[in-house]
């Protein structure tokens, strides 16, 4: 195999194993109330070094990325119109959708297929099985992705808003995330101890341009320290392959690998 190609190949492994650990640490930083990029410029963190991570990677280059749906079913015999404003108003969140019966003129079907939709294309099963359990509740799906340059790991979430409180609140719902339990932090001041968790869902594109941000610098690494050596080895009179003393060797083929011209 040829010394580029194992370079290369060195390199993309290298630069994967880089972009991921990095995304890792931006989530265990992010977990910190001094680094707390999920709610910048709060009050908390607010550090010199907070600031600066802040605006490099947060805001010129979002490492973090959240986004969420909700939905609720509505009953309508026993539904306030506000409540179905509210719905409807939901459903403009961003990537949201809200879920209705059929019975109400404002949605039809189209409507009630979007959230079938939503629900396959998210997919925590114990989540599918408690949306058909529930008639009159709401949920809330969410995502969140990290990395750097590009978000690149994603982890999901899910639970049910019971609006009317006669049911046991049933607890969250992860997916895509490796708990640590070990770290454990209010995410909301004030707020239940949650674990810290580390997405490991691949966003491919992102994946991809961030192995070849890292995976680049490994190469010009690799590369470089090579030349060096290299040429250290021309300076000291040596083999600049293998290192073998031609100081008193006539011609110039190393007779050690057979390398020609010093
Ligand atoms: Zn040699």
């Amino acid at each position: 195999m040829g010394i580029w190609l194992r370079r290369s190949i060195w390199s993309v492994a290298l630069g994967l194993i880089t972009a991921w650990l990095v995304a890792w640490g931006i989530t265990i930083a992010s977990w910190n109330d001094w680094l707390d990029l999920s709610s910048p410029l709060s009050g908390r963190g607010t550090g010199l070094a907070s600031h600066w991570l802040i605006n490099i990677m947060h805001r010129e280059r979002p490492c973090y990325e959240w986004g969420y749906w909700s939905g609720q079913r509505i009953d309508l015999p026993t539904t306030k119109p506000s409540l179905i404003k509210k719905a409807e108003r939901i459903g403009e969140i961003r990537g949201g959708a809200y879920a209705v019966e059929d019975r109400i003129p404002s949605a039809g079907v189209s409507t009630i297929k979007r959230i079938d939709e939503k629900v396959s294309e998210f997919p925590p099963p114990e989540l599918e099985g408690l949306i058909a359990l529930v008639e009159t509740d709401g949920f809330s799906f969410d995502y969140w992705k990290i990395g750097w340059p590009k978000p690149m790991l994603m982890a999901r979430g899910g639970f049910i808003i019971d609006s009317v409180g006669n049911k046991p609140f049933p607890s969250r719902i992860y997916e895509g995330s490796i708990e640590i339990s070990a770290m454990k932090r209010p995410p909301i001041p004030g707020g239940p101890l949650e674990s810290l968790r580390l997405p490991y869902l691949p966003v491919w594109p992102a994946v991809i341009a961030n192995t070849a941000v890292f995976g680049g610098s490994w190469f010009a690494l690799f590369t470089g320290v090579a030349a060096l050596r290299s040429l250290r080895r021309r300076m000291a009179g040596q083999c600049s392959r293998c290192g073998y003393d031609l100081k008193r060797v006539v011609g110039k083929t190393c007779p050690e690998c057979g390398r020609t011209s010093r």
